[in-house]
This record gives structure tokens, sequence and C-alpha cells, in this order.
């Protein structure tokens, strides 16, 4: 079995879906068989990883040169000293991002299924489908007597439906590669301790691209092309008050402080408790101190006595230069994803929700100041309809340019103009699978081939 052809999703989120994207304005402008295949070619593309992998390069510590020199000696080195095919290492610089380097993903490629099979959750299939190992907690099913050394084919088991402990699965899955067990079964699901490390380390994976894990971890950061461009657009300056309101784990936060080079105060915000350690831990690792980390509700940020000034939250209105919401959403942009189990009505939940924080956005940001909206997903609920909107309900907001704009424009559909549209940005992979642009130069091909994202910037009167 190779990589799903289309992405499984329940039958009324595929209709939705569709709705979406072949809706009356997309439809008189490109037609019903061009609106169509797009869909088509987002439900194909989705299964598979960008073919490029994007790290962010810590340029508040030392130049991109210097970064890429290192990083090529690392993975070098790592290539020699593991047993995996060897493949050519090419790192590019990204033609207008200053702080991104890119790295060929190499895939499918035709590899081959072994006898003795290992199972593992959806997430951790698709972080094997983008370069990673498997790590022990990831493993659901294994053989009976597995040992480590021996080899084994890897599945993603697609709709969560293998127990735990199994010695096999026959249900929905999908082939990831091949690897060999680094523990035994019974180190796997010791029932005592929760398993820790490397389970299956990779050596045919279906998609070659190098592992990150432990990599240069104060110098390179694995994350998204878009949400990179997202920081960027932020546009954070030295010396400024910014509030990342959904943070953790914190890959955009540090990277705004990054752009400040440390100077100023980027307060993260998160509803989840244990997820402010990753964006404490993330800033450590990066070595910037002008972050502060809070656990708390968002939606209740703004301050009800606004002659309170506290160092954590609730804010006084007003208090922040710049403020990013990248909104909690139904992650339907996110790729490599073979099957999504949720109902229409979990994909539908996300709107209101984005729509509370926005009103706090607003709140908490200076007159001036800059608000960007971020998600990563496709629908046009979570993304231009929440433009217009927040534009209608907020008169103090304006749309702004982006920079950079590497993405396409706005999506049809939610009645803005062709002017606002053109001043959105929505990454749409879909685009980039057309014959011609498969065949594209490769550093232009990466600011296309990324996960589904949106963003919006606006200024507040
Ligand atoms: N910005 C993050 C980054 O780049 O690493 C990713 C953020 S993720 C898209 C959304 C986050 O919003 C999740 O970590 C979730 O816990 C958090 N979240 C959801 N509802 C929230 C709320 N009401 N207040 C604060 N955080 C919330």
């Amino acid at each position: 079995m190779s990589l799903c052809p289309r992405i499984s999703l329940k039958p009324e989120v595929t209709e939705y879906l569709k709705s979406v994207f072949l809706n009356k304005e997309v439809l008189a402008a490109v037609g019903h068989q061009e609106a169509e295949s797009r869909f088509q070619k987002l439900l194909t593309c989705l299964t598979h990883p960008p073919s490029y992998t994007c790290v962010r390069a810590s340029t508040h510590l030392a130049s991109l040169d210097e970064i890429k020199h290192k990083l090529g000696e690392e993975l070098r080195n790592q290539m020699c000293s593991s047993s995996a095919e060897q493949v050519s290492l090419q790192i590019l610089p990204h033609p207008q991002i200053p702080d991104v380097l890119l790295l060929p993903v190499y895939g499918p490629r035709s590899v081959k299924q072994l006898v003795s099979e290992v199972v593992v959750g959806a997430q951790c299939g698709s972080a094997v489908l983008r370069g990673a190992h498997v790590f022990a907690p990831g493993i659901i099913a294994s053989p009976k007597y597995m040992k480590a050394g021996d080899v084994v084919s890897v599945f993603s088991d697609l709709e969560g439906k293998c127990t735990r402990g199994a010695t096999s699965f026959q249900g929905k899955r999908v082939f990831v590669g091949n690897g060999v067990a680094e523990m035994d079964r019974s180190s796997i699901f010791c029932k005592n301790e929760p398993p820790k490390g490397i389970g299956v380390r990779m050596v045919e994976p279906l998609y070659q691209s190098p592992p990150f894990d432990g990599v240069l971890p104060n110098l390179v950061f694995l994350q998204n092309l878009p949400s990179v461009v997202a920081g960027h657009v932020l546009g954070p300056r030295p010396g400024e008050r910014i509030l990342d309101m959904c943070a953790a784990p914190g890959g955009k936060t540090c990277h705004i402080a990054a752009l400040m080079g440390d100077q100023g105060e980027v307060v993260a915000l998160d509803r989840i408790r244990n997820k402010i350690d990753r964006i404490n831990q993330n800033a450590q690792i990066l070595n910037l101190r002008s972050i502060k980390a809070f656990h708390f509700n968002s939606t209740r940020a703004v301050s009800t006595d606004p002659t309170q000034k506290t160092e954590g939250p609730p804010f006084p209105p007003e208090s922040f230069d710049r403020v990013l919401l990248d909104a909690p959403c139904s992650g339907l942009g996110q790729r490599p994803n073979m099957a999504n189990t949720w109902s229409l009505k979990e994909i539908c939940s996300y709107q209101p929700l984005q729509r509370k924080l926005f009103h706090a956005a607003v709140r908490l940001l200076k007159r001036g100041g800059v608000l960007v909206y971020s998600t990563c997903t496709v629908t046009l609920a979570e993304n231009e309809e929440q433009v217009a909107w927040a534009l209608d309900t907020f008169p103090c907001l304006r749309l702004q340019p982006q920079e950079p704009h590497i993405g396409a424009e706005g999506m049809l559909g939610a009645g803005l103009s062709p002017e606002q549209l053109r001043l959105l940005q929505r990454f749409r992979p879909e685009l980039s699978w057309d014959e011609t642009e498969m065949t594209a130069p490769l550093p232009c091909r990466a600011s296309r081939d990324t996960i589904g994202f949106f963003i919006a910037k606006f200024l507040k009167n």
C-alpha cells in the first residue's frame, strides 16, 4: 500500500469542503472543471509532505551562512554515522526570507514492505513522513517477539482504531517506510514506566528528509514556511511590547523575539498549562530572554480594571504595540495528513472561539498598532469570512499589505473585494500541484508547496 491518494474525511466534511472550494464566486471566476480539479488536487496533496523541509535559522545568534555551513557539517556527520542510505544533501537559503534554510524532501520512493510490522499513531506517522524517527510513545502495535535490532515495516493507523499493545492490525493504515527497532517489545509496552527515546530508527523512509531531532538546537528551529512568514508579516521592532495570544509551543513567539534582537517584551499566553513549559524551554534553548509566558485563557486577557498594572494577564486595554492571533483552528491545512476523523460540527466549532479571541486582540492593541491573524486551515469560515466579519465589526481596523507576500491572495467566496483579497495571503498547496508548477525552479516551488495557511494583517486606527 502506498500513500493515500486522497485524504480520508467524513463524507459530510468532504461535502462541506467541496461547497467551499466550488462556491459561486469561485465557479464564476474559474469555471466548474478548474474548481473541481483544484479541489481534488487539494485532497491529494494534503496526504503528502511539502517538497521541502523548512528550518528557521537563529540569525540573532549567527549569520545565515555560518548556520548553513554548520548545519551541512552536522547533517553529513549524522548521515555518515547512520546506516540509512545516503542521499545528496542540499541546503538552500530562501530567496526572499533572510532567516530560512530549505532542504529538499525526496519521495515518495519505492520501498519494499517487510513481514514484521510496527503500527504507530497518525501523528507519529505524519512526523515520520517529514523525516522523523519513530519515538517509542508513538508505537501502538509491534510483533509479539520484537527485539532491538529487528528490521520492521512501519504503518500509520489512520483512524486511531488500533489497540495499544496489539501484535498486529489490519484496519485502515498506511505504509511510511522501514526501520530498525531500537527497543524490545517488552520495553515499549512496559506497564511500570512510559517508554522514552527512539523506538524505531528509520532507515528506508518513504520520504527521505534529514531528522532534526537534537541537530544544532540553538541555531535551527523546524518550522513550516508560512509560519515563518507570519512572524515577518507582524514586523516586530526592538523595544516594542508584543502579545502572542495563542503561543504554544512557541515557534512564532521565539521568532518574534529573535526579530526584535531580544530587545523589548514578548508576552506569550496559552490556555493549556503544560504547554507553557514548552514555550519556556524553546526560549531558553534559543537564548531569548524577552519572552514572558503565562498560562491564561486569552478570551479573558483584557482587564476590567484599566488602572490595574501587573506583569501578567489580564492586561489593560491598548497595552501592546503588536498582537499575533495565531488562532486555534480546524488544522485542515496540515501536511501530511492522511485522515481526519472529525465531524462537521467539530470542524465548524472554531469560528466562534476565534471571534472571541479577536475581540480581545483588538481591545489589547494600541491605536496605530498591528494585528496579525493566522490559521493553518483551508476553510473560508475561519479565514476570509473572519476578515469580512472583523472589518464589519471593528471599523477601526484596516487591512494592510504584507511583507513578504509569497503565497496566493485570499480565496473568493466571503464577499471581499479584489483589493481586499490581494492584501490577504493564503498558502494554497493545491496550486503548486499543477504540472507546470511541478517543474518550477526549486526555491519557487518551496514557497508554494507548503502546508495550507492563511495570514491577514490589520492596522488599528
Ligand atoms: N502559535 C503557536 C506556534 O507557532 O508555535 C501555535 C499555536 S496553535 C495554532 C493554537 C494554540 O492556541 C494551542 O496551543 C492552544 O492550546 C491555544 N489556545 C486555544 N484556545 C486558547 C485560548 N482561549 N487562550 C489561549 N490559548 C488558546
